[in-house]
């Protein structure tokens, strides 16, 4: 595909950039300015910014491209931008259809390191601890049982909010009642994947990986987040079709897994 090809070649030039992104934050003001009108005046398509992003115009100013988030990532899933790609020259997003963010460090380790907090810890650390006091105060509940740092990491990750997810009735396979086998993305696609239910260091390449499935549902059974995030639903016609719910957390698991051509679901950034 030739966007693909396109967006691979310049997340290849720009990618580990550290050198260049030190440049820039030395460059300064001006040049925040400039990027800013940039990112403004460029259609953002469906590059997400990492989880825990504050809001976009405070993202620009607040984010001094240093790269950790990037680093951090067991996955590789951010990448920092490059000139003319509409987000602000050296800030960090993520292009799902190439590698979304699976979870796959299991505790939101890129919002954990952002120095300056534009990647932004608080909420999930407060949904954590309040989940974490919830499940000891279940009635009956033996604590023994109850292990906090997986309630927490749970909790986190539910309260994701990159975006959305959106299905194209027009290709998604199940829609068409279709099936799928074989490899979603063929044999050279370089994602990787963490297989729901599979600990935090299983994340393979989604190449290796073979599905057979009657009706395509694989946007629902390899989302991370589960049935809170999207269901196999009976449309009104009567096939069985994924419907994406209020707990999608936007991480576009679902858009690099997905089959056809061009995706037939798509995240929506908030
Ligand atoms: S860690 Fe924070 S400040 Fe550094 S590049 Fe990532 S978002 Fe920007
Ligand atoms: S993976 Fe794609 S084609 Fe398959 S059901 Fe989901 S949206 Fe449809
Ligand atoms: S449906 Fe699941 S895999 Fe797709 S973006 Fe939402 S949370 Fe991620």
């Amino acid at each position: 595909m030739d966007k693909e090809k396109k967006t691979i070649k310049r997340r290849e030039f720009f990618k580990g950039s550290i050198a260049a992104t030190a440049a820039l934050t030395i460059f300064g003001a001006s040049t925040f300015v400039l990027d800013r009108k940039a990112a403004e005046a460029m259609p953002r398509e469906d590059f997400l910014r990492p989880p825990g992003a504050i809001d976009e115009e405070n993202f620009l100013y607040g984010c001094i491209k240093c790269g950790l988030c990037v680093q951090i990532c067991p996955v590789q899933a951010i990448s920092l931008a490059g000139a003319g790609e509409g987000l602000g020259f050296g800030t960090p997003y993520i292009e799902p259809r190439l590698q979304p963010c699976d979870f796959s460090c299991d505790a939101l380790q890129c919002v954990e390191v952002c120095p300056t907090a534009v990647l932004d810890f608080k909420p999930f650390k407060k949904v954590g601890a309040n989940a974490v006091e919830k499940a000891a105060a279940q009635p009956g509940v033996d604590l023994s049982q109850v292990n906090p740092f997986e309630v927490q990491k749970v909790a986190m990750k539910e309260a994701v909010q990159m975006g959305k997810a959106h299905v194209n009735k027009n290709t998604c396979l199940a829609h068409q009642e279709e099936g799928f086998r074989g490899t979603p993305r063929g044999s050279d696609f370089k994602g990787v994947h963490r297989s729901p239910g599979k600990n935090e260091i299983s994340a393979s390449p989604l190449r290796d990986r073979t599905f057979d499935r009657e009706i395509c549902d694989l946007c629902i059974t390899e989302c991370p987040i589960g049935e809170k995030a999207i269901v196999q639903k009976l449309s009104r016609s009567g096939k069985l079709v994924p419907h994406v719910m209020d707990g999608c957390t936007g991480c576009g698991v679902c858009q690099m897994v997905c089959p056809t051509q061009q995706p037939s679901i798509i995240v929506e950034p908030f």
